[in-house]
């Protein structure tokens, strides 16, 4: 076995790990989103993420070895992230384009990985290997270019707009973000972000 047929294998346990990884995550992500339509996109790339899982072991079949899966270390880290970003932004008008941005990054991550295993899956002449993760490639592209279209649509408007918040926790919102201004000095008021325009 070349080491060309060994890193395909390693690269291809990885991204299997990753895709399991994301299918905890991605249930979560869709009920936290504010607009149906975000909700409905995450959720059916949650559907095509378990055929993605069910393609992967159909891959492994192909060249005769047992599914193996390992722990995605990358996927953990975005993961993580887009827990904390969650949390973050569940009260905002921006949770949606925030939830987007996380979501983006782990296509792209997907995309990344597939992109070398096509190229490395073409190398060693394998058409049947080539062709399924091509299909798994399309959709994480289709899975990205939708979340981009909704983002431009409605989700960045909504959060530059901070429509869909109640005063009070917009407020609280804008308040977190800046420095803690010392009442009645005249140089912590100069020195607040918030306030660019004081004398
Ligand atoms: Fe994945
Ligand atoms: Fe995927
Ligand atoms: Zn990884
Ligand atoms: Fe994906």
């Amino acid at each position: 076995m070349s080491d060309l047929h060994e890193l395909f294998l390693a690269e291809l346990a990885d991204v299997y790990g990753a895709e399991k990884q994301l299918l905890k995550a991605l249930p979560k992500m869709a009920k936290a989103a504010n607009s149906s339509e975000l909700q409905e996109a995450l959720s059916s790339h949650f559907s095509e993420t378990e055929e993605q899982v069910e393609r992967i072991e159909q891959v492994f079949e192909a060249l005769g070895k047992p599914a193996k899966a390992k722990r995605c270390k990358a996927m953990e880290g975005l993961l993580a992230e887009g827990k904390e970003i969650l949390e973050e932004w569940k009260d905002s008008a921006a949770l949606d384009a925030a939830l987007i941005s996380a979501a983006q990054k782990v296509e792209h991550y997907e995309i990344a990985s597939y992109g070398c295993l096509c190229t490395w899956a073409e190398l060693l002449g394998n058409n049947e290997v080539l062709d399924l993760l091509k299909q798994t490639m399309n959709e994480e592209e289709r899975a990205d270019k939708k979340l981009t279209d909704i983002a431009e649509s409605s989700s960045n408007t909504e959060a530059e707009e901070g429509q869909d918040v109640e005063p009070q926790k917009r407020a609280k919102l804008r308040n977190r973000s800046s420095r803690p201004v010392r009442l009645g000095s005249k140089r912590g008021a100069e020195k607040s972000p918030m306030n660019p325009n004081i004398r």
